[in-house]
């Protein structure tokens, strides 16, 4: 799975100045999106071909005391589950107590570090970080992440680092995950929302064709199993297999292996509790979904005991709360007594069929033509913007590549107008949607 490193450091070091760097090059899906709360803390990034995800501690060490125990938690488990952490320190103000007891907080938990220097801008590099020698944490790597200076040379170290053999494909996640068979479906939810009783039900009910396996050295498994002929592997955050006697679910919850298995997954299950109501965690962990283009199904969970009108109320407070998500199918399921757990995978392949789909030059054009026809593009001064051909762009999300003049002054009502348009003559249920505009002149 991809590869975490965990940003650590006393308050204004610059880690949130460094998590922008690291994952801004990503280009934003669903930047414009009303209502989507953003994660600033946990982000996905590449540099030069190498995917790796990013966690913004936030204070750690003497601020654990600001933060609410749900968070300072997460922020110790994501240090835990990190593959790297990189400790901040700042050249300008030199060596502090705080940074020393983070060090040796780090040390304590055993973890692999990298000491960064940061705001080394405008200082003599060798005297400005001599004295951060005395941490212990070997060679320094200077930055300064304000101008993203040295950053690429710090990313080809933590690249070096969880590579130790030089050896660049087995470093791809891309390509590891291959080996797993048919459609990856990641199950996610906060804790409690019925995961692990989904994936006993979903195993419990197919025939089961290998014995789970440890995806990686962390917590999440992936079972292969079939299903009418259809090859699937489960990705299990919760570690229900494993784990089954920890009972206290918030213990077994993580948002860094929640946002790996959305990495590593085709489809992402995402568990409601209908009994609960949606939560702000859920808006996070649909952001989450949503920032990785991931396709997407709704499973609105604990639907046994509640009235039949629940679906609307869900929807509308999806709709309330998230102002968006019309493209997912939302599903009532009870996981405790099976009542329609067979119809999501249905759901999944259709997600999955929509995601991947491939679409012909000829066959976006003429949709793009007949869009256009029935509600033309606004005038620019006095030019109407012409749209002239589309053709794919991508897959998973699908890309629409829509070629024309002016077409960035394109307004976002008729991009979205676009975007139904195609959505629904295409018949796209599931999966995000990713217009992209080229202007000829
Ligand atoms: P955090 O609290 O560790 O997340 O720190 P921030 O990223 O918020 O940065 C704290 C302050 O340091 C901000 O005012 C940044 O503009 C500044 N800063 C961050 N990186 C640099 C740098 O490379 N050089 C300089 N001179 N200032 C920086
Ligand atoms: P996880 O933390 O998301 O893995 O959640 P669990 O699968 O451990 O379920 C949390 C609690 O919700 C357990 O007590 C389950 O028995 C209960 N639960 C799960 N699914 C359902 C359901 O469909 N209906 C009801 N009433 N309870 C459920």
């Amino acid at each position: 799975m991809i590869p975490v490193i965990a940003l650590v450091g006393r308050p204004n070091v610059g880690k949130s100045t460094l998590f922008n760097q690291l994952t801004r090059s990503r280009d934003a899906l669903v930047a414009d999106l009303p209502g989507l709360t953003r994660d600033r803390q946990y982000g996905i990034g590449r540099v030069g071909g190498f995917p790796y995800m990013v966690v913004d501690t936030g204070g750690l060490s003497g601020e654990d005391a600001t933060m609410d125990a749900a968070m300072a938690q997460q922020t110790r488990q994501a240090i835990r589950e990190a593959d790297l952490v990189l400790l901040l320190v700042d050249a300008r103000s030199g060596l502090t107590a705080q940074d020393q007891a983070i060090a040796s907080d780090l040390r304590a938990e055993g973890v692999r570090a990298l000491l960064v220097a940061n705001k080394t801008d405008g200082l003599d590099i060798d005297s400005a970080t001599a004295e951060f020698h005395a941490l212990g944490l070997g060679a320094i790597a200077p930055i300064a992440a304000a101008h993203g200076r040295g950053v690429s040379q710090l990313m080809q170290r933590v690249h070096d680092a969880l590579a130790p053999n030089g050896d660049d494909g087995a470093a791809d996640p891309g390509t590891a995950l291959d080996r797993w068979p048919g459609i990856r479906v990641a199950l996610v939810g906060r804790p409690n929302a019925g995961k692990s009783t989904l994936i006993n039900r979903l195993l419990g009910e197919e025939r089961v064709l290998a014995t789970p396996i440890a995806g990686t050295t962390r917590d999440s498994i992936f079972i292969p199993f079939q299903r009418d002929g259809q090859d699937y592997t489960l990705i299990d955050t919760a570690g229900v297999r494993r784990r089954a006697r920890v009972h206290d679910a918030v213990e077994k919850f993580s948002v860094v292996k929640t946002l790996q298995a959305i990495d590593a997954a085709h489809v992402v299950i995402m568990v409601l509790d209908a009994q609960a109501g949606i939560a702000d965690q859920d808006a996070h962990l649909l952001g989450m979904v949503l920032d990785a283009g991931r396709a997407l199904v709704l499973a609105v969970n604990k639907w046994d005991g509640l009235d039949p009108d629940v679906r609307e109320r869900v929807r509308l407070d999806l709709e309330r709360k998230l102002g968006f998500l019309r493209f997912a199918r939302m599903r009532l399921v009870s996981a405790l007594h099976g009542t329609n757990v067979g119809h999501l995978l249905d759901d999944v392949r259709e997600a999955h069929a929509s995601a991947f789909v491939e679409l012909s030059t000829p066959q976006l054009s003429r949709l793009l033509e007949s869009a256009v026809a029935e509600h033309a593009p606004p005038l620019v001064g006095h030019r109407r913007i012409k749209l002239r051909y589309a053709h794919q762009g991508g897959q998973n999300p699908p890309v629409i590549v829509i070629h024309g003049n002016q077409t960035e002054s394109l307004p976002g009502s008729y991009r979205r107008f676009l975007e139904n348009f195609f959505r629904t003559h295409l018949r796209l249920v599931g999966t995000p949607l990713r217009l992209e505009f080229r202007s000829g002149k």
